[in-house]
């Protein structure tokens, strides 16, 4: 009893979702020491979805391992090569196979914007006390998990609110200064060869839907070009409700063309889209790359002044910072935006 109460404390203590799924994989490995446990999660776009390892645990190991969240889809496996968790999932049914080692994998229903599983391997099937155990803690682990949600994703749109960028953007700063100090082999890897880059989306006129067809029409919209934005970012690419009828995108590519490519798909995507009673509507976009040295809000200003620029050119396109400062339609002495002030 004490243990599982020392377990819980520990598993709540987390607020960082990543860690949430290392703490749950290590209680119950503290509680029942099965052979293995590991969280795996859906992602990818119907048609090619695959598995990602969020958290996993060995009988040997001390730390929880995982797939990288920028692991290229590809080199994750497809469901269809798991079929007793893709049964858990359609069922929403702890199933279990034969021995040696049993696999017993329970369902996690109830997030947001993600189906995932999780999976015990064991030497013998577990025990119905077991399983009331497991189910228990995975109960909790669930309620704590919408609370997270609550307090990082926006109520309309279910994206993830303001409060969260400053974070995740100094999270993908340090990162990237230290694969700049990485060797030359490291970095020609194709996976850590990409940079971060920020874009920031603002839907055109759109005070005139809410003038012309009121505000739960607009609030409408705004939840469908979530939608929409969701289909043509990658799953790992970070999307935002900054407020209103601001998104932003925090995303790893590889260089500037490859960004304006992703951010192009989703203006065509956008005014191709028919919103109900509204007909369509258009977005501008401004994006500039995260530097090692970046602040959030120099690299927030930079892909503002992108956005206001396309705003002032004719709304309905994407703009790059760096391009138009190499063009020299913005002033030059912007360019130093964001870069650290160190005394
Ligand atoms: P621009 O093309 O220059 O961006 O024009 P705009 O009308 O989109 O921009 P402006 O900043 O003038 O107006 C933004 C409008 O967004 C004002 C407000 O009516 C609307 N808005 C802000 N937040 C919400 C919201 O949560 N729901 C709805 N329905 N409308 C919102
Ligand atoms: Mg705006
Ligand atoms: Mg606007």
């Amino acid at each position: 009893m004490t243990k599982l109460l020392h377990q819980l404390g520990d598993l709540t203590a987390v607020r960082d979702r990543d860690a949430l799924d290392g703490a749950l994989v290590r209680a119950i490995h503290d509680l029942l020491q099965p052979q293995s446990s590991a969280i795996y999660r859906i992602v990818g776009e119907p048609g090619n979805e695959r598995w990602l390892t969020s958290a996993q645990l060995q009988a040997t190991q001390v730390i929880p391992t995982g797939d990288s969240a920028w692991a290229p889809l590809d080199s994750l496996p497809p469901l269809s090569t798991q079929p007793l968790r893709q049964r858990a999932i359609a069922s929403l049914q702890v199933q279990q196979s034969p021995c040696a080692p049993c696999r017993t994998v329970f369902p996690l229903a109830g997030q947001a914007n993600a189906v995932a599983v999780l999976e015990l391997g064991s030497a013998v099937p577990l025990t119905t006390e077991s399983m009331r155990l497991v189910s228990g803690v995975l109960r909790l682990y669930l309620n704590f998990q919408s609370l997270l949600d609550y307090g990082e994703r926006d109520a309309l749109t279910e994206l993830l609110n303001r409060k969260t960028f400053d974070d995740a953007f100094l999270k993908a700063t340090s990162e990237q200064r230290l694969n700049q100090a990485g060797t030359q082999d490291e970095r020609r890897d194709t996976h850590s060869s990409a940079t971060y880059w920020l874009a920031m989306i603002d839907i055109d006129h759109f005070k005139r839907v809410n003038d012309n067809y009121g505000h739960l029409i607009g609030d409408e919209v705004l939840l469908l070009l979530a939608r929409l934005m969701r289909a043509c970012f990658r799953f790992h690419d970070q999307l935002y409700r900054f407020g209103g009828e601001e998104f932003v995108v925090l995303m790893r590519c590889h260089g500037e063309a490859e960004a304006a490519d992703v951010l192009e798909r989703l203006r065509t995507t956008t005014e191709e889209h028919l919103f109900p009673q509204v007909g369509t509507i258009t977005i501008s976009i401004g994006f500039s790359e995260v530097t090692p040295g970046d602040t959030p809000s120099g690299a927030f200003e930079r892909a503002d002044k992108a956005v206001y620029y396309a705003k002032e050119h004719g709304r309905n396109q994407v703009c790059s910072f760096a391009a138009l400062i190499a063009t020299g339609e913005l002033l030059s002495q912007a360019a130093n935006i964001g870069d650290m002030e160190l005394f």
